[in-house]
């Protein structure tokens, strides 16, 4: 049996630096590219664990509750655009948690207090001619 790894990145705008002490520092330095490269790992692992090949797949995320219209909708991307499409302008944190193969995203920003939701999945590329 195959054990189900739950790994969790949380991406935000907000300065998360602390100091020794566990205090937020007055200073950034550098949070957000940290986690990024924390998320570079998760996304990794997500695409292992679903035999992500970027030259016959591109990754469908499909979002409710999005905007303060409280919108569904999908984007079809390509894996390295992800985090493109999930980002909004202006402040914003997203909460990734993948669970075995199956990668959920919250994303809460001002228009969204309540949270929008995100679910990843593997489609087959498009064909192309
Ligand atoms: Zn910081």
């Amino acid at each position: 049996m195959e054990t189900m790894d739950k790994q969790v990145v949380v991406l935000t705008t907000d300065c998360t630096c602390t100091d020794e002490d566990g205090g937020y520092t007055p200073d950034c330095y550098g949070c957000y590219d940290d986690e990024k490269g924390n998320l570079d790992y998760l996304l990794k692992d997500w695409a292992k664990a679903n035999e992500f090949d970027a030259d016959k797949h591109v990754v469908c995320i499909k979002g409710r509750a999005m905007t303060w219209l409280r919108r569904d909708g999908y984007a079809v991307v390509d894996y390295e655009s992800m985090l493109d499409a999930l980002t909004i302008r202006g402040d914003y944190t997203l909460t990734f948690t993948l669970e075995g193969a199956s990668l959920k995203v919250v994303r809460t920003s001002h228009d969204e207090p309540t949270g929008a939701y995100f679910e990843v999945t593997k489609v087959e590329r498009p064909v192309e001619d």
